[in-house]
């Protein structure tokens, strides 16, 4: 795509730094109240009075976590915040700034870039955040993305709330990005051996889209405080089920039963997985990617959520001596593993 003739190629030699990040960021606004002072001096300047104040920071690195063959660079900007902005919400925060980051090298013209930038403006409209600053500078080795998030904080819920009993709930479905990544994988290979073979993606598009354009769960924060629910624990879902559900339990000093047959699976992971012949829970437990929201509850709550299509409670949470296992649709029992997708045969 950037090597496009007919695309304008503009070096990035043609702007000094200041001059890129301005044109680049010209059209960001500005809508939080905290923002007092955004790009356009040595620093950002952010007031949020009494509140309680999150922080988190995100590297992507092109050929680890994204491969341009088939992320497009718009894309690539917006799952860059989106990811950032999961771990936010996962500290029940409300995310209110970002700074961006990248180092590219010169094979990317300025139109690279804009289109990063692109996907990043769009993201931070859907989510009402303010780019308040950042850095542009070259990399020898690929294209890095560095972007570092900022919440505010009225009720935080940590990874390390979670007891005895407290049943586990996760968002959305599970194991949809993973898939979406094995078919892009797969459509690469075949493109690579005839480049005029045109894949029919059809049947693919939910979890193609929930690799390449993931959204966070912000509206399950604003859910949670309607519903008048405050997770004891929380944490989002980058690396994949088991390994949350270990953080959680070990931050809290507690064990889990997991159900099998109540983790979420969309019909078209379910459909993918047996054309791939991979098992669906152990793409759930081990996929990653999904930035659902992961938390546990006390059983108090669960008539507030009970009916809520947005909510599937997979498991309740025990006694640290009880260990973390996995309850077979068989009703076998399996511990939990964060590898275990090469040690876990279901
Ligand atoms: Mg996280």
């Amino acid at each position: 795509m950037i090597e496009d003739k007919n695309q304008q190629r503009t070096p990035l030699s043609e702007f000094g730094e200041f001059g890129l990040i301005d044109h680049l960021t010209k059209n960001f606004k500005i809508n939080h109240s905290s923002t007092i002072k955004g790009i356009g001096d040595d620093a950002a300047v952010l007031n949020f009075e009494n509140k309680k104040i999150v922080l988190t920071t995100d590297l992507l690195v092109e050929g680890v976590h994204f491969d341009l063959s088939y992320m497009p660079l718009k894309h690539l900007g917006y799952k860059a915040v989106v990811v950032n902005l999961s771990d936010v919400y996962a500290m029940n925060a409300k995310a209110t700034q970002i700074t961006v980051s990248i180092a590219v090298s010169n094979r990317f013209p300025v139109e690279a870039l804009e289109d990063i930038y692109a996907g990043i403006e769009t993201a931070a409209k859907i989510y009402n955040i303010d780019v308040v600053g950042g850095d542009t500078t070259s990399s020898n080795t690929g294209l890095l993305i560095s972007i570092t998030a900022i919440g505010e904080a009225e009720d935080e819920v940590y990874r390390s709330g979670a007891k005895p009993k407290d049943l586990l709930v996760v968002t959305g479905d599970l194991g949809a990005a993973f898939m979406g990544l094995q078919v892009l994988e797969r459509e690469k290979e075949v493109y690579k051996v005839n480049p005029n073979n045109q894949p029919d993606l059809e049947p693919y598009t939910y979890i193609i889209e929930r690799q390449l354009k993931p959204e966070a769960r912000k509206d399950i924060i604003k859910l949670l405080k309607d519903l008048d629910v405050k997770p004891t624990s929380m944490i989002d879902i980058s690396d994949g089920l088991s390994s949350e559900i270990i953080h959680l339990c070990k931050q809290s000093n507690v064990g889990c039963d997991l159900y099998e047959d109540k983790i979420p699976l969309d019909p078209q992971v379910i459909s993918t997985c047996e054309e791939f012949n991979i098992d669906s829970t152990t793409v759930a437990l081990n996929g990653g990617e999904d930035y659902e929201l992961l938390f546990t509850i006390s059983q108090d709550d669960f008539p507030k959520i009970q009916a809520n299509p947005n909510f599937s409670v997979i498991g309740y949470m025990k006694e640290a001596n009880d260990g973390m296992h996995l309850v077979t649709r068989g009703d076998s029992r399996i511990p939990i593993k964060a590898q275990g997708w090469k040690n876990f045969n279901g």
